[in-house]
């Protein structure tokens, strides 16, 4: 039996790794597909302290050496669910049964679907939730992003520097992206803003993207816009489903200051968890919470 499973290898999972490592907990994190998690798909992050400029995949290159480096086990499966034989916490994985006096859930987001006509059968054929994933696809070509978070106008500026034109399409006048983030998008020439303007629906033509259907929420007009690719960024969904604790409307699980969850020796950490900031830094601070609390726990099994 495990002292400590960790599901979720992004920053909080990594964090919470390191400092499991360093309080000597007999650990093992498990992620399903590829250590780094959301971040490691960001062109650049700027607001990591310690780091002005580095691309997301190279900090988490960083964490997942540093954990390493302390010893922390790495294993790839899926979790099913999650289940209590009196206080030892039975995880249901891909690759058997694991059993855990403590476990923290770092399992972070997965981008939101918006759910118009076109969107579900164009993804992979012009229709993409990740900017660096795909944006050197549509190099020289017309993009449109939707959205008007930090995701949307940060992936617009750095699909401005592959693409001919991005759209940036927005439902509001004004945006929650942080500052810094919109004024280098309104600094650059080849974005144009469509604010108070909806996608309505992704046309393809043999299979592929060619226009976007958007309609103009001051007046009503809707126009057909021809782009190569549409880019959507309008938020995150919480990867939640296999624990049963209590969650917010949205799916996010609820956790007091200590990350404890509702249920005793289950914490959560990061992005899945109900907080006002999605952050890498807040992602850090909350998987060094959760492991502290969690060898904590584990003291008094
Ligand atoms: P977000 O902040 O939730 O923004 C989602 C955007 O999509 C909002 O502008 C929202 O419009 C729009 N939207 C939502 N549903 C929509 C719909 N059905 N139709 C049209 N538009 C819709 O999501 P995010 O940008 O993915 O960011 C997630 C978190 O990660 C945030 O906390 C963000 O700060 C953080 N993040 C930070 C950075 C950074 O570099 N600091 C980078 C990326 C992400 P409304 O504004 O009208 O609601």
């Amino acid at each position: 039996m495990y002292d400590l499973v960790i599901i979720g290898g992004g920053p909080a999972g990594l964090t919470a790794g390191i400092y499991a490592q360093r309080a000597r907990l007999n650990t093992i994190l498990i992620e399903k597909q590829m250590v780094g998690g959301q971040i490691a798909v960001s062109d650049v992050i700027e607001n990591y302290p310690g780091f002005p400029s580095i691309s997301g995949a190279g900090l988490m290159e960083k964490f997942e050496e540093h954990a390493k480096g302390l010893g922390l086990k790495i294993s790839f499966m899926d979790v099913e669910n999650i289940t209590l034989d009196g206080n030892v916490k039975v995880l249901k994985t891909s690759e058997g049964e694991l059993r855990a006096k403590a476990v923290i859930v770092a399992t972070g987001a997965r981008p939101r679907r918006l759910g118009v006509p076109g969107e579900k059968e164009l993804t992979g054929k012009g229709v993409s939730y990740c900017a660096t994933c795909d944006g050197p696809f549509f190099r020289g070509q017309r993009v449109m992003v939707v959205g008007g978070g930090d995701t949307a106008v940060k992936e617009a500026v750095y699909l401005s520097r592959l693409a001919a034109k991005v759209y940036v399409v927005h439902r509001r006048d004004k945006f929650r992206a942080e500052k810094m983030h919109m004024e280098k998008a309104e600094a650059t020439q080849n974005i144009e803003f469509l604010c108070s303007h909806v996608l309505k629906e992704i046309k393809a033509e043999n299979g592929v993207v060619t226009k976007a259907v958007v309609e103009d929420l001051k007046g009503s007009a809707i126009k057909d816009i021809e782009v190569e690719g549409v880019f959507i960024f309008v938020g995150i969904n919480p990867t939640t489903d296999f624990v049963d604790a209590d969650k917010d409307a949205s799916g996010f699980i609820k956790t007091n200051a200590r990350m404890e969850t509702s249920v005793p020796g289950i914490f959560a950490a990061g992005d899945c968890r109900t907080t006002p900031l999605l952050q890498v830094a807040t992602a850090v601070g909350d998987g060094a919470i959760a492991a502290a609390m969690a060898e904590e726990y584990i003291e008094g099994f």
